[in-house]
């Protein structure tokens, strides 16, 4: 990571951690870990946990370890192990040699899972899944104490290794903690430890279990195999704490870490549950997973986000305990900020208008030097190829215009940006009426700027129609219209609010030259148009494809300002 990042701020987490390591709990180390379930992809709500577990290491000297929570092997699969491992490193961080899998741990679990048998605190229970849910009772109401609560051990040890060497169907048996049925927490009230799950291959293990751990159980157990300090996760498992702690109370391990939990990342525009994100893409709704209206990172990635405004996101917004919903347009901003600072300026023509410069002598090219940025000199500068034909887009030309209409208008004067001063002296039509092309004048005292007493305010970029290079623009938007889909005070439903204008696509526009070398991921900003970046995907385009990361200012804001006054 740059030496140049600001400082982190504080928050309560970093707190807690700068008292442990003054009392020297746990001697001082600092040992986190990101957890991620190999079920989809990554989403941004991922990077506010990743920039803080793996942030919170890097800050206190400590290490952050990479675990795969793969213990549900139904969704799971290798193409998402991959994509996070991926993802995390995009974002710039590094777990060094510590990538594991919970599945590493099956065997000790396994043995954790005796354990608590030969200390009579786990049984195997053989009730259906909805005598279970019967059993255990409501919030205002203890639950029934299992007929199989009282198993002895023996019976147990036999009936848990049966269950191991694969001679029960699924859900005939699970393995229950004995903890307590009359619990106010109904966590606690003899959660499930481990089920039966036949004919799945798992990514990591294959075929060598049957059984598999619940997340309550192989988590903490998982964090003190690998001598985790603070065991950072999201507020709804602030109830399974004393569950967390009762695991690592009462089985062997190296150590009891500690659970902290912070409030997840809900962002407005979007959905973040992977179920939905899944939804989306099985249904062809989107793309695939890295479509780039995705609030996936590989999504954002595509999109044309870089790593270090995402990390600026999750800095800007802070770790607390409070719900909130953060806007849409503070992560637009931060990649607006970061491509406004670093972007180079180019001129791209989305709906092209032919202009002919009458008086401008046939044949003729100037080669233009024009800086790449306005501020930033050490982008260096390019050469613009000025020529009697050019585009510019159809949206800068009116036949006629109220006063306040600052660009190109019959009989007007606009200047072109980087070059010369035209006047547009006749509009050619075709047959339905249609404008295909101006023919305009130019003053060739007025290169670059003014000359003394002169003023035309109006400025609009153009690409030479000689030297232009076509390319494909597809203008992304908010994926939903709705700054909370998935919860809809109606009851509908979250796809109920895709935006159908997510996408436009514009195959026939006109780039300036300096683009056509332009390599996937490249970044720039449009002049007037936004901030676009060269599509990644491989392999798929015969043309230059631009993806829109972002407008140039926020149009949403002024839409909700309409909206809500
Ligand atoms: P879902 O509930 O949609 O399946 P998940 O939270 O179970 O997602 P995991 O892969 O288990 O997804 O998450 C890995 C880690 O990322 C967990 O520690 C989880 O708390 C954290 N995380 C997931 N979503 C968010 C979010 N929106 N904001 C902050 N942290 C999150
Ligand atoms: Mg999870």
């Amino acid at each position: 990571m740059s030496d140049e990042a600001a400082p982190t701020p504080g928050n309560f987490i970093r707190h807690i951690i700068e008292d442990d390591i003054k009392a020297n709990k746990h001697e001082g180390r600092v040992a986190t870990r990101f957890p991620p379930e190999p079920n989809g992809y990554l989403h941004i709500g991922h990077a506010k946990s990743i920039c803080l577990n793996f942030g919170v290491a890097l800050d206190y000297s400590g290490s952050c370890n990479l675990r795969f929570d793969d213990t549900n092997p139904h969704k799971e699969n290798i193409e998402f192990v991959e994509s996070i491992q991926q993802d995390v490193r995009w974002l710039g961080y590094d777990w060094g040699d510590r990538l594991f899998y919970a599945s590493d741990y099956f065997e000790q679990l396994y043995e954790a899972a005796s354990e608590l048998v030969q200390a009579g605190k786990a049984y195997v229970c053989d009730l259906t899944a909805e005598q279970t849910r019967e059993y255990r009772g409501t919030l205002t109401e203890p639950g029934t104490p299992s007929p199989f609560r009282d198993r002895s051990v023996e019976e147990n040890l036999d009936l848990l290794s049966r269950m191991r060497a694969g001679e029960f169907e699924d859900g005939v048996r699970v393995l229950r903690a004995k903890i307590d049925m009359a619990s106010p927490n109904m966590n606690m009230r003899d959660p499930t430890l481990y089920r039966i799950r036949h004919g799945v291959i798992h990514h990591q293990t294959g075929e060598s279990w049957c059984i598999y751990p619940m997340y309550d159980f192989t988590h903490p157990v998982s964090d003190a195999l690998e001598g985790i300090t603070h065991s950072l996760c999201t507020l709804e498992f602030a109830d399974h704490r004393p569950l967390y702690d009762w695991v690592l109370d009462n089985v062997s391990v190296p150590c009891h870490p500690q659970q902290i939990e912070f409030s997840r990342l809900n962002l407005e525009y979007t959905v973040m549950s992977k179920r939905k994100l899944t939804e989306l893409v099985d249904e062809g709704r989107v793309a695939g997973w890295d479509d780039p209206r995705m609030p996936t990172i590989a999504g954002l990635r595509r999109r044309g986000y870089t790593p270090e405004s995402i990390r600026d996101f999750c800095t800007r917004i802070g770790v607390s305990k409070s719900e909130n919903t953060v806007q849409m347009g503070m992560l637009e901003n931060c990649i607006r900020e970061d491509l406004n600072e670093h972007a180079p300026r180019r001129m791209a023509v989305i709906h092209p208008l032919k202009v002919v410069i009458t008086n401008y002598p046939e044949g003729q090219v100037e080669q233009l030097d024009v800086a790449n940025h306005p501020q930033d000199e050490s982008l260096g500068k390019r050469t613009l190829a000025f020529t009697g034909e050019l585009y510019i887009d159809r949206e800068d030309f009116r036949e006629e215009a109220p006063r306040k209409y600052k660009r190109l208008v019959s009989g007007g004067e606009v200047r072109l940006r980087n070059a010369y001063v035209i006047r547009c002296d006749e509009v050619i039509k075709d047959a339905h009426g249609e404008i295909i092309e101006l023919h305009c004048s130019y003053d060739s005292a007025t290169l670059g700027a003014n000359p003394e007493g002169r003023k035309v305010k109006g400025v609009i970029h153009w690409v030479s129609a000689v030297h232009g290079v076509a390319a494909e623009v597809r203008l992304y938007d908010r994926l939903f219209t709705a700054p909370a889909p998935d919860s809809s005070k109606d009851g509908r439903d979250y796809k109920d609010f895709l935006n159908p204008d997510s996408l436009r696509t514009v195959t026939h526009c006109m780039v300036e030259p300096a683009l056509a070398g332009a390599e996937a991921g490249e970044r720039f900003q449009f002049e007037r148009e936004g901030y676009f970046c060269v599509d990644p995907s491989p392999g798929e385009h015969a043309t230059l494809v631009f993806n829109r990361v972002v407008t140039l200012r926020d149009s949403w804001a002024k839409i909700e300002q309409q909206q809500n006054p």
